[in-house]
């Protein structure tokens, strides 16, 4: 049994999730779902099903036992799984239930053919390429390699391809990108001579949003998703400026009390206050994914204004510095993501002050109990 400790509550706005897609096809061109990691803590199946109201009809998750998961769901649309296989359960299940995996090494070829052969069945796959992650992929050198084992092996058969890009969000390396385009259209050249037409997709979110030269038949869409500019920061932020986020997170206030002059606050008294103030306890710790490295840094949002963290995030409890805000009281509301008016938390204010992505705030802050609207 899991014993439900968190006092998080994570709430998804799934119709920010729909603006957001309906802005990445505003290019005209094919927009895989990317909803790997429960949709970067948003939620699987429910971001799912609010994609495929809009028109999506492939979804990419990581594992194979998450795209079980999804099918199990009842969804019919293609269904890829980035990490690919990594075991032969991992084999049996993408037949069993029609996933389409990444694959990009000759030993997940081998893996995979002796499980199809031996069912005889047949399996559609999306090769996946490295020019310039060095992460995953076959490499261009291995080309003539993987077609003829291909030509060789008609029960694996290729129906996607793909590459991924290491800096499409950085204006400095641009150039970076266009090299990875380059090599990954020679690819497809050398495929497409071989007789192997594919739905070649490159670009992830800030590809979509930028990169002219990164958009292919199709493109796979992640972090715009659920509403946090990829772009901010750089020239390029107006670009995603019509993003909305779509994740809000808060918590109940525990306590609110006075902390005299000279008084010090929290584990190792890394806090003094310089005068009386009034300080909130707040519901939210690292055990719930907010992290400790916001203690003395990161702010909350209550009534609509900014509270300051004061001294070290503890496991369960945070306190903060509402001194100058009206009406606080024990059972209300503090708003650790999102939140109203001048005091709203962004994605990105928050990333900032923990010295993350947005991309890793969602995924730690999503794992606390979801409701949807
Ligand atoms: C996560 C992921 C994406 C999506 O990237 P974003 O930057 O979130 O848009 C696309 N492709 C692959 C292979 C990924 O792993």
């Amino acid at each position: 049994m899991t014993i439900e400790y968190n006092t998080l509550e994570v709430e998804i706005d799934l119709s920010a999730i729909r603006h957001n897609y309906r802005i990445l096809c505003e290019k005209g061109t094919k927009v895989y779902g990317v909803i790997k990691a429960d949709a970067y803590g948003h939620g699987l199946i429910e971001v799912a099903d609010a994609l495929s109201k809009e028109g999506a009809d492939t979804f990419a998750v990581g594992t194979v036992n998450e795209a079980v998961e999804l099918r199990k769901s009842g969804r019919g649309e293609r269904i890829i799984a980035l990490l690919g296989l990594l075991n032969e359960t991992d084999c049996f299940n993408a037949v069993k239930y029609n996933v389409i995996p990444f694959i990009g090494e000759f030993e997940q070829l081998e893996m995979l053919s002796s499980v199809v052969s031996a069912q005889g069945q047949k399996i559609e796959i999306s090769l996946k390429f490295d020019t310039g992650m060095s992460r995953l992929g076959f490499s261009v050198d291995e080309l003539d390699q993987l077609i003829d084992w291909l030509k060789a092996n008609p029960q694996i058969s290729p129906v996607l391809t793909s590459s991924h890009l290491a800096t499409s969000d950085d204006p400095a390396y641009e150039d970076y990108v266009g090299a990875q385009a380059d090599q990954f259209s020679h690819i497809l050249k050398e495929l497409e001579s071989a007789g192997f037409e594919l739905e070649a997709s490159l670009a992830n979110s800030a590809g979509i949003l930028v990169h002219d030269k990164v958009r292919l038949m199709a493109q796979r869409a992640g972090i715009a998703l659920y509403g946090a500019n990829p772009l901010s920061g750089t020239k390029w932020n107006e670009i995603g400026g019509r993003l909305i986020p779509a994740m809000q997170v808060s918590t109940k206030i525990a306590s609110v009390h006075t902390l005299k002059k000279g008084r010090s606050i929290s584990y190792g008294c890394t806090y003094t206050a310089e005068k009386d103030m009034t300080v909130a306890i707040v519901c939210a710790g690292y055990a719930d994914g907010y992290s400790r490295s916001l203690s003395n840094t990161g702010q909350v949002c209550i009534n609509g204004k900014r509270a300051k963290i004061v001294g070290r995030v503890c496991m369960q409890l945070t306190a903060v510095d509402v001194t100058d805000i009206p009406d606080v009281s024990f059972g209300g509301r503090a708003y650790l993501l999102g939140g109203e008016g001048e005091g709203k938390i962004s994605p990105d204010d928050l990333a900032g002050w923990w010295e993350t992505i947005t991309y890793e705030v969602f995924c730690l802050l999503g794992q606390n109990p979801k409701t949807f609207k």
